[in-house]
């Protein structure tokens, strides 16, 4: 969805990244902490404590937030669920999650954990905090705890908001769910309040804009706008996962799909194959169904132009690779996984190095789209 990962350390088996954009709210957060709340709440300090403080405040919410991802993902490993990492983009934390709950209680306990780690930080800051003013501490140390509190707090608070897909959200999806035993349904009304929530975030964004805090308004208004996506995908990505679980690929595989051979020259494969099937990848086969290689219009694309007349193909081509083929009787969600992760709408459908066909993104989703149309109510 955004840019790029890095990867930090592991903890507890689980790797923990950031997200470039999660870089540049720390900056943000780093500035508003150093300029505004800080000197607004201790007076006659330097600007470059200020900064100082900023910065540890800003590392101290990057701890927040990891710790409480890491909460959620050990409840969820005890479920035996499997959990990917967790990465810190800008609004916040995910825990990157495999497959849907196992159950209602998973859910639950596996929601409910994020914000009473969140409120467990922000209670033990604030003792810490309290404890720094008894005693006088440094005016630093004090106003970095206190800040820590203060956005524990704030995020417990904010996370118990039952929108979907905040954990308050699943807390209230998980008791919808054991009450009907319908995941769906329970996902759609927790969806939509969170859809819901989200709008409302926009319009306080849009009001406090137009009042003339603009970084504040634009603030709630990028989150409004986040949340409302999440909601709305995150309940297509369940009414899919139920459509496609369990099926086949083979079943939505074309047979005799268009090949091309290493002998073809790079020209004849853009005239007569990429421009008139406007595919972005072709598989290379020898001897009728043998898979030597695939070619994608990548490769064609780093070759000068006037040596596509005599470039051949199988020159340029290189080995089918994981990311391009999967076998028959895989399932079909795995399928649509790979596409999504892997941004080619193709995949070729293989048995050893014989190709069978191709699976394409396309079919998926008509699939998917004349199987809400029947069995919706
Ligand atoms: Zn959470």
């Amino acid at each position: 969805m955004f840019g790029k990962r890095i990867k930090l350390f592991k903890l507890f088996g689980f790797e923990v990244g950031i997200d470039w954009s999660w870089i540049i709210l720390a900056i943000l957060i780093a500035w508003s902490l150093s300029v505004g709340f800080f000197p607004f709440r201790y007076k006659n300090l330097s600007t470059q404590t200020y900064w100082a403080m900023g910065i540890v405040g800003a590392f101290g919410l990057f701890f927040s937030i990891v710790f409480h991802e890491m909460c959620h993902s050990l409840v969820a490993r005890k479920y035996g669920m499997a959990m990917k990492g967790i990465t810190l983009f800008i609004f916040g934390g995910v825990a990157e999650m495999g497959d849907e709950p196992p159950s209602p209680k998973a859910e639950f306990m596996m929601a409910v954990v994020g914000p009473m780690s969140s409120l467990a930080i922000g209670l033990v800051s604030y003792g810490i905090y309290f404890l720094g003013r008894q005693n006088g501490w440094a005016e630093p140390v004090n106003g970095v705890v206190q800040y820590l509190s203060y956005i524990n707090g704030l995020l417990a608070v904010f996370n118990l908001v039952p929108a979907f897909p905040l954990d308050g959200g699943r807390v209230l999806r998980s008791i919808l769910w054991g009450l009907k035993k319908n995941l769906r349904w329970a996902t759609n009304i927790s969806s939509k309040i969170g859809s819901g929530f989200g709008i409302l975030l926009i319009l306080l964004g849009a009001y406090q804009f137009l009042k003339g805090n603009f970084m504040g308004g634009m603030w709630w208004f990028l989150i409004g706008m986040f949340l409302r996506g999440a909601a709305k995908s995150s309940y297509r990505q369940l009414l899919l996962r139920k459509a496609l679980e369990g099926e086949p690929v083979k079943r939505f595989m074309k047979p005799d799909p268009v090949t091309v051979t290493s002998s073809l020259s790079v020209a004849q494969l853009v005239e007569d194959y990429i421009y008139k099937y406007h595919y972005k990848m072709f598989p290379i086969v020898e001897d009728p169904d043998r898979l030597v290689g695939c070619v994608t219009t990548k490769q064609v694309r780093d070759i000068p132009r006037e040596e596509w007349s005599y470039k051949k193909v199988g020159e340029i081509a290189t080995q089918c690779s994981v990311d391009n083929t999967i076998g028959p009787q895989v399932d079909a969600m795995k399928a649509l996984s790979m596409m999504s992760k892997t941004g080619s709408s193709r995949l070729l459908v293989t048995d050893g190095n014989r190709l069978l066909g191709i699976i394409a993104l396309k079919d998926l989703l008509q699939f998917f789209a004349l199987k809400v149309e029947l069995e919706e109510q």
